[in-house]
């Protein structure tokens, strides 16, 4: 199989080297994979530049053209995901098999906005008097500047940058430092099929702050999106108001997984499972309260403990694996030190709880707590770990009231029968994205997004595209 790895920043179509350079490392066992170029403020300005010089081409080109390159681009990583998928499983600990699962995911978003490209109507409005026609025509925001996190090395790029050039518009990426190879992997490969030079550029870095400057004030960025927590995101959205820059944020979110008392218990079960251990908990739709109506909750207990007991934990390259190591020791020491919190007030660990020291000090076993309480931290930080930390509440009001009790409300889980319970439920949580009796809710075709302080805008659908497009009301006279 072929080398993917790339170590260099991309820009202009060059790998563009550093003197300084970051270590990337291997979670599962420390070991340094490779040495990565690490860009200042001077290259991010370069990496702009470039992307500006580029617009101009880009964005003459007919849909047909861009959609025909995103399609090549989309093949180029089916066609490589194999290489792709091991190296985000070295760099970022997750299974080898969900790692290639990422990979048709990121691609996904690429195929479906290539087709997007191609369906990027206008509108006809009515007559408002009869010397005068009015119609909108959507453009291209212009160049776009991205912030991305390292729980989903590969998709969460895509999905900004494929509307991005679907709509028009160039575009420059800082990928996280944790995880910089399976973005420069996607610069090769937009490379190797056509791309034009300057179209995507990647600007690695371990000077986020630095970085991040240049991409939220230079006048000639005109949209930064971004994915990663509240703080950093509050404080990136307030650096772009001095241009006024359009902005996506996808931050934080503490998603509540209700269990009311009509639920389907094995399928509940199943479903916070699948919700919670995907990633071994480090992502932001994950559900991070779990609420079960009393009168259910010894029976769904009794379900979550079998579950957790078949839970296979181990490197991401070993066979059959659930979930393989976390990121880093601040995020072992983030998941103690809520469990030791929760444990002092009157919380109980049920399983787990602990590091699965025969397998390195970054593994985690799966963990159940139970007797949760709301002003706990456990329930209101998010706990980016393999733990289920459950809470109970009474009755229906009560359960929705728990669950929107947050400054959060990226994505909400619930699981019922009663059809009217449903609806009703539906309509009253506070968040951008939903799963009924469903725990897995991401598809290129759905809209990712969240409302409150979990972010502004969405990713995916139809709505994605219109975050790189600007509306243009046209009115003509004369007639
Ligand atoms: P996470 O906990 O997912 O790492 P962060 O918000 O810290 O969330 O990081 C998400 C992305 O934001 C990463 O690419 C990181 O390098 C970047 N980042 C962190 N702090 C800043 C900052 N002050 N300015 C710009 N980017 C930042």
């Amino acid at each position: 199989m072929r080398s993917l790895i790339q170590t260099n920043a991309f820009i202009d179509g060059h790998w563009i080297p550093t003197d300084k350079r970051f270590a990337v490392t291997n979670p599962a066992t420390g070991e340094t994979l490779a040495e990565v170029a690490d860009g200042d403020a001077a290259m991010a300005e370069r990496a702009v530049e470039a992307a500006h010089k580029a617009l101009g081409h880009w964005r003459e080109k007919t849909p047909k053209q861009r959609a025909d390159l995103l399609r090549r681009w989309y093949q180029s990583m089916l066609d490589n995901k194999q290489a792709l998928g091991e190296l985000m499983s070295a760099e970022q600990g997750k299974p080898i098999a969900e790692a290639i699962g990422e990979i048709e995911y990121g691609a996904s978003f690429v195929d479906w906005f290539a087709g997007e490209a191609e369906r990027c109507y206008g509108d006809i409005l009515p007559v408002a008097s009869q010397d005068k026609r009015s119609w909108i025509i959507k453009q291209p925001v212009g160049v776009c500047a991205a912030i991305t996190p390292w729980n989903f090395p590969n998709a969460m790029i895509t999905r900004k940058v494929a509307p991005a050039l679907a709509a028009g518009c160039t575009i420059v990426i800082k990928p996280p430092q944790l995880t910089p190879l399976s973005a420069l992997a996607l610069a090769q490969l937009a490379s190797e099929v056509g791309i034009p030079d300057g179209v995507i550029n990647f600007v690695p870095s371990t000077q986020a702050k630095d970085v991040g400057e240049v991409f939220t004030q230079h006048p000639q960025v005109k949209k930064f999106t971004f994915t990663g927590s509240t703080s950093v995101g509050k404080a990136l959205m307030e650096q772009c108001s001095q241009t006024m820059k359009k902005v996506s944020l996808e931050l934080g979110g503490n998603a509540p997984f209700i269990v009311f008392d009509d639920a389907d218990i094995d399928l509940a079960a199943r479903e916070l499972i699948a919700c919670k251990f995907r990633n071994a908990g480090q992502t932001c739709i994950s559900a991070n309260r779990v609420l079960v109506q009393e009168s259910v909750h010894d029976a769904f207990i009794d379900k979550l403990k079998q579950a957790l007991g078949k839970l296979k934990v181990a490197a991401g390259d070993a066979e059959e694996v659930d979930y393989g190591p976390l990121i880093n020791g601040d995020a072992i020491t983030k998941v103690k030190e809520l469990l030791d919190d929760a444990e002092q007030q009157g919380a109980t660990i049920l399983a787990g709880g602990n590091v699965l020291d025969a397998l390195g000090e970054l593994f985690f076993a799966p963990t159940l707590i139970t007797g949760v309480k709301p002003s706990m931290r456990i329930a209101q930080e998010e706990i980016f770990g393999p733990v289920v930390a459950v809470q109970t509440f009474t009755d229906e009001a009560q359960g929705v009231s728990r669950a929107n009790d947050t400054p959060f409300g990226l994505a909400g889980y619930f699981c019922a029968q009663d059809y009217t319970r449903i609806q009703r439920v539906s309509e009253q949580l506070e968040c951008g994205m939903l799963g009924i009796n469903a725990g897995a809710i991401s598809h290129a075709y759905n809209a990712f997004g969240g409302v409150k302080e979990s972010g502004i805008g969405r990713e995916g659908s139809r709505y994605g595209l219109a975050e790189y497009q600007e509306t243009k009301n046209i009115t003509l006279g004369g007639f």
